[in-house]
């Protein structure tokens, strides 16, 4: 339970099946989960698709499928029935009319017979008037006689509802604090449609009564139609939910999260191999904070921790580069295992499917790779030498690092190497300093003329590592396929 409310708490997410889930999207699905879950209430996910012309198909799948990747898990939707269904709107289309009926019995609502042309013509005189254009409330008032015989003769209809014609409304939003609006601004909302669908409006408050929500938590751009909700919901006699509408999500120039300046997709971040657990704590943080230094959250933890009280109402700034930092951080705390097993599926789907790699060889990879890397996939990106032997090397390196007398050096050192029986990281090493201390050079100049014939770049984790994880033979022969084609 918790402030407002005398009911268990009870929150949806209520997307509408469009293509994509939108980054922003998952914070409202986050945010109203971690609410659930803090106060042991239940999340529910519902379909809105009152919008048939927006349908996509295969949406509803992708959304579900994406929402268990994120592991933002529901305790009602479509997959996982529970006693308030069906949880998708195109199945509810009764209830909406049953209630449509209702308020025009309470005189909350009427039928409008406009025409389409009718209302075009309305609207283009307000435009010329330099009016705000809505609809001029024609069929507000017609007897009771003519609307029983309009129907009866089958003429088309919506139905609209019938907003008082002046005072104003004020509600309390738990993020926004108290808002206020005139009716005057408040149009007479079609509620019904011709084809017999509910608009957003109508469905969402009688669903949100019928699944007995307890706050409504969504995104700020939902804001100027919750007044329209509200009368709605005082219209039917209903007890009204809690609302917090959460602050909008901005591009780094502080304009409005787009498509065009960026991904906005969660399955984009999915994708380029971003962990759930960052891209949660991530979206967390877009518009919520701890109160004090820590950035670093499971999503237990930001279970235990959320509150709506330290959600902001400034726009949240969407910084790639902070999420690439968590990775890193999340990446951080995974154990070898868990990594072993992203990387495993990482070069199922790559080039090197067909390859052969144990365990311990990976594990090893891993230990001496993972404090630089970000992503699972930059243990092939940056280290592609475990996985396969250079096919060139870095011209660069080349040039500082590949001396006349190196091919020569490097002989020597085949010769050493090959003299030991089942070498370990010190047995190389050793190797390489007598060869160093025999041909009176320094050991850098080996060293890095090693690391560039077995790896083919200049950096990466220390040279004794990487020789003992190729192992001897294979180290030999990519020193030695070096010699012959740098000379
Ligand atoms: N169907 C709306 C959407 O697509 C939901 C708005 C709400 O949560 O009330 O975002």
């Amino acid at each position: 339970m918790t402030p407002g409310t005398s009911q268990p708490v009870r929150v949806r997410f209520a997307p509408s099946p469009t293509g994509y889930l939108h980054v922003g999207g998952l914070r409202t699905a986050l945010y109203n989960y971690l609410f659930a879950k803090h106060h042991n209430g239940k999340f529910i996910l519902r379909i809105e698709d009152t919008d048939q012309s927006r349908k996509v198909e295969g949406a509803v799948e992708n959304l579900i499928s994406t929402l268990s990747w994120a592991g933002i898990p529901y305790d009602e939707g479509i997959d996982r029935p529970g006693d308030f269904g069906p949880y998708v709107q195109s199945e509810r289309l009764d209830l909406y009319r049953r209630h449509a009926e209702e308020l025009i019995r309470f005189g909350k609502a009427y039928y409008c017979f406009c025409t389409p042309e009718r209302l075009e013509e309305v609207r283009k005189k307000q435009i010329a008037a330099k009016l705000q254009t809505s609809y001029d409330r024609h069929c507000r008032n017609l007897d009771k006689d003519n609307v029983e015989s309009l129907l009866a003769a089958g003429e088309n209809h919506v139905v609209r509802m019938k907003v008082p014609l002046d005072g104003e409304l004020s509600f309390e939003d738990e993020i926004r604090g108290i808002v206020t609006i005139a009716y005057q601004v408040l149009d007479d909302q079609v509620l019904l449609k011709s084809d017999g669908f509910p608009t957003y409006h109508l469905a969402v408050v009688v669903d949100d009564h019928h699944m007995q929500i307890t706050h409504v938590i969504r995104g700020e751009e939902w804001l100027p139609s919750t007044p329209k909700h509200i009368l709605l919901f005082r219209s039917f006699g209903w007890e009204t939910p809690v609302f917090a509408h959460l602050p909008l999500l901005l591009n780094p120039d502080k304009s409005k999260l787009s498509k065009r300046q960026g991904d906005v997709a969660v399955e984009e971040y999915r994708a380029k191999g971003y962990l759930r657990e960052a891209l949660v704590n991530f979206v967390a943080f877009l518009g919520w904070n701890p109160g004090d230094e820590r950035e670093i959250f499971s999503l237990e933890e930001l279970v235990r921790e959320f509150s709506l009280e330290r959600v902001g109402k400034s726009g949240a700034v969407f910084n790639v580069e902070k999420l690439n930092w968590l990775n890193f951080e999340h990446l951080r705390r995974k154990s070898d295992v868990d990594i072993l097993s992203m990387l495993r599926e990482y070069l199922a789907a790559s080039e090197f499917a067909a390859t052969q790699f144990d365990d311990a060889y990976l594990l090893s990879v891993i230990s001496a790779m993972r404090d630089r890397v970000s992503f699972v996939r930059e243990f092939v990106e940056k280290s592609p030498y475990f996985f396969k032997p250079p096919i060139e090397y870095d011209p660069t390196v080349v040039k500082k690092r590949w001396k006349s007398e190196t091919p020569e050096l490097l002989r020597r050192l085949i010769g050493e190497f090959s003299s030991l029986g089942n070498p370990a990281k010190e047995d190389f090493e050793a190797a390489l300093h007598r060869t160093a201390e025999a041909s009176k050079v320094g050991n850098g100049e080996i060293i890095h003329a090693v690391r560039l014939a077995v790896s083919g770049i200049g950096t990466g984790p220390g040279l004794y590592d990487i020789l003992f994880l190729l192992g001897k033979e294979e180290s030999i022969r990519r020193i030695a396929a070096a010699i012959h084609t740098l000379g």
